[in-house]
């Protein structure tokens, strides 16, 4: 609508507008109950309604087989850097981390308080701009897990087929791109994603882990942590985040209106070329550190030839209602989040403003 901004930010990120305008007509009366979802008991029939629909939506959408509990935590996907070691290993443990941004960085480094990590590869070096071949990764003998960041929201480095571990499971954080397409949820042992990005606001975080992995926590796991007391309680041992869930189960439901994750992918898959074609034709006006073959869908970071353009970039898109255009503090230059529910009209918009202002800045 008028009012609205393209919203590029890497999360909180924008939600889809129909979602935001159901969920507006909803709130005041949520289907004749008299009250708002965030006025519910969360054990009232009400709620229950609420949850299992998106519990089973979820299920539809990602074709979770049934040996799959699905979770719905708080504490962000940062919880899970220490929940995921504390549920399936012990503090000897080895566990292997193939690190291809920032956040496998923080997931191995979390890890290492609760068994023995080890990074068996790391892209630090090249600044974060690749993944390694398979074939040639060193992994360890006797680990448990092999975790993965499938795609890293601050690099734009996004796995585009997956490692099998050796022996254990293979474990990824799919917080940035959840829900973006297909997934064979079989390949994992654990999948997790804070809801922030594709799914719905902050605060609920979605763990898919398979049932056979539950129940051997460490001692010191602490309750909020224990996978096996959220799987007993259907994510309602302790009072869960509510209206988080909710708008993610509107989100669900309008993933399915559009055809499903198959559907999905391919409208990210275009609206991503747009913008890395844009990107790779400018004559290095723009340019992206990335390796094109795992180019993030989700997450497109890009500098500028003159750095001296970038504040003048971010704040000139202002102007034209594409926010949040700025790169990670830590690797500066741009970064364009374009999520399920940026629309193409806001990548297409973003395009022609990036050639209007390389014509005048060249
Ligand atoms: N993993 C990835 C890939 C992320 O992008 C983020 C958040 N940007 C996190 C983990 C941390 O998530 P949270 O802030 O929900 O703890």
């Amino acid at each position: 609508s008028q009012d609205r901004v393209f919203n590029f930010a890497a999360g909180p990120a924008t939600l889809p507008e129909n979602v935001l305008l159901k969920a507006q007509s909803e709130l005041y009366n949520w289907r004749g109950s008299g009250m708002s979802v965030m006025e519910m008991s969360h054990r009232g029939k009400e709620f229950l309604s609420i949850i299992q629909k998106a519990e089973a939506d979820l299920r539809t959408l990602l074709n979770i087989p049934s040996e799959y509990a699905v979770l719905f935590l708080q504490g962000g996907a940062t919880t899970q850097f220490a929940a995921i070691p504390l549920n399936v290993v012990k503090p000897e443990d080895p566990v292997d981390y193939l690190v291809t941004g920032s956040w496998g960085d923080k997931a191995f480094k979390e890890a290492q308080k609760f068994c023995k990590p080890k990074v068996i590869w790391s892209g630090k070096s090249e600044k974060y701009t690749r993944i390694p071949a398979f074939e040639g990764l060193e992994q360890s003998p006797d680990a448990k897990y092999l975790h993965i960041c499938a795609n890293e929201t601050i690099h734009g480095v996004e796995f585009k087929d997956y490692p099998t571990p050796k022996n254990g499971i293979l474990i990824a954080d799919m917080s940035s791109n959840f829900c973006s397409k297909p997934v064979d949820v079989s390949k994992f042992g654990i999948i997790y994603a804070g809801a922030q990005k594709n799914v719905g606001p902050s605060g609920v975080t979605i763990v898919i882990v398979r049932k056979d992995l539950i129940g051997n926590a460490q001692e010191i796991t602490p309750i909020m942590l224990d996978y096996k007391i959220h799987a007993e309680n259907n994510s309602l041992y302790n009072t869960p985040p509510c209206y988080c869930i909710y708008m993610c189960g509107l989100v669900f439901e309008d993933l399915l209106e559009q055809g499903g994750l198959v559907e999905v992918e391919k409208k990210n898959e275009k609206k991503a070329k747009i913008l890395y074609d844009a990107i790779d034709e400018s004559n290095g006006f723009y340019r992206c550190p990335v390796e094109k073959s795992v180019r993030s869908l989700m997450n497109v970071p890009f500098t500028l030839e003159k750095p001296e353009l970038e504040a003048d970039f971010v704040k000139e898109a202002a102007k034209e209602k594409m926010i949040q255009l700025k790169g990670h503090r830590s690797v500066g230059g741009m970064r364009a989040s374009i999520y399920n529910a940026m629309p193409l009209a806001g990548v297409e918009n973003l395009v022609a403003f990036m050639k209007d202002f390389q014509t005048r800045h060249a």
